[in-house]
């Protein structure tokens, strides 16, 4: 008992010692803190004191969110728009946000055609890109309003000149001597208004038979057939190739006719044109699947000359890259083949373009605009162009 009484008062004082040694440090942190906040008070009011004898008019710091209003706000607004429309391939969108002031003082677009061709330029070239944008951020650049719409105001009438594309590419436009001259291009735009399921052989001396002409497949949004995208595009490739000093020779410019694939490969290799360009859209079973490629003969097709595969395959590979530099499309590349009756009845260099998937709802909607078209042919002309300058 005794004992324990003892035991009882040492734990005691213990506790006691404990208390006391917690209040301390509690004091000690308190007085630190204190202090800190009493610093703090005399710095700011030795600041305050500072800034009232050194600037006594100067006005609160401004609020930070941004003025709409404001043309630099608007400016960065635009160029963020300007960027997307170039990512996005959208011709239309960039048009929309650029003018020049005309000689009569009004406000002008620039042309659609001008745009594209800057717009592919801005795409492959980095150094211009990023140049562009300077130019756009610099004061020779305002923001402006033409009715409703907020727009760039730049001080050149020529859109090209913003960029090196006018000394890069329109250099090529209208060369002394053009990329085509005296080169013919046969343009194929596959299929027709009506299929033809009478049996062809797939090749010269083939036992194994195709339908004539297959009916293609069709938009699953636009419902346009392919006939007719086909057809479109490859009319435009005809102008784009003669601008650029090619001459052409178009196997159907009509959609009621009735030419075999094998009769496309014969009158191509017969007309006297250096290579067969074929142009066609894909389709899937899988509406996810998007993007391009091109079709060439293997090295084992036994129906085509082996010099002739090769240059096939060349022209593949150099039309499906600068067609998905051009387009952003996924590049699904050379796909070969020795089924394509197009390809096997021919002894010039050919190339199957399989532009997009009608059965992708974007691609199929894409591929129905003005802008994309301009973009899908500027690709085939572009590698048209690198196949005859190797
Ligand atoms: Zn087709």
């Amino acid at each position: 008992m005794k004992k324990s009484s003892k035991t009882g008062i040492n734990l005691l004082i213990f506790i006691i010692v404990i208390l006391v040694l917690a209040l301390g440090i509690l004091a000690i942190i308190q007085y630190g803190r204190f202090r800190d906040q009493m610093e703090e008070k005399a710095r700011q009011e030795a600041r305050e004191e500072t800034e009232a004898t050194e600037a006594p008019t100067q006005t609160p710091t401004p609020d930070p969110t941004p003025d709409p209003s404001d043309p630099e706000v608007i400016r960065e607004q635009l160029i963020e728009n300007l960027r997307t429309a170039i990512e996005e391939n959208d011709v239309n969108a960039m048009t929309a946000i650029l003018r020049y002031t005309a000689a009569d003082g009004s406000l002008a677009a620039y042309s659609a055609e001008d745009v594209a061709e800057v717009l592919l330029h801005l795409k492959r070239d980095s150094a211009d890109y990023w140049n562009f944008f300077t130019a756009l951020r610099s004061e020779s650049t305002a923001v402006g309003a033409d009715g409703e719409a907020q727009v760039l105001i730049l001080n050149t009438q020529d859109l090209r000149k913003m960029t090196n594309t006018a000394r890069q590419e329109g250099a090529s436009l209208q060369p002394e001597t053009p990329v085509g001259d005296g080169k013919m291009v046969a343009i194929d735009a596959g299929h027709q208004a009506q299929g033809d399921s009478t049996q062809e052989p797939i090749g010269p001396g083939a036992s194994q038979t195709k339908a004539r002409v297959a009916s293609g497949t069709s938009g699953c949004v636009s419902k346009v057939p392919e006939y007719q995208l086909n057809l479109t595009v490859a009319i435009k490739l005809r102008d784009e190739l003669q601008k650029r000093g090619y001459s052409t020779y178009m196997i159907r410019e009509d959609n009621e006719v009735n030419v075999s694939n094998a009769e496309r490969a014969q009158l191509a290799s017969q007309s006297g044109a250096d290579i067969l360009v074929r142009i066609h859209a894909n389709g899937s079973e899988d509406s996810s699947v998007s993007g391009a490629l091109t079709m060439a003969p293997s090295s084992s097709n036994p129906y085509v000359d082996s010099q002739v595969v090769q240059e096939c395959q060349k022209l593949s590979q150099l039309v499906i890259d600068s067609f998905c530099a051009a387009t952003g499309a996924n590049n699904q590349g050379v796909y070969q083949t020795d089924e394509m009756s197009g390809l096997n009845w021919c002894t010039i260099p050919a190339t199957l373009v399989e532009m997009g998937y009608m059965t992708n709802p974007d691609e199929d909607a894409r591929m129905q605009t003005e802008e994309y078209q301009a973009l899908m042919v500027q690709g085939i002309a572009d590698g048209i162009d690198s196949y005859f300058a190797q």
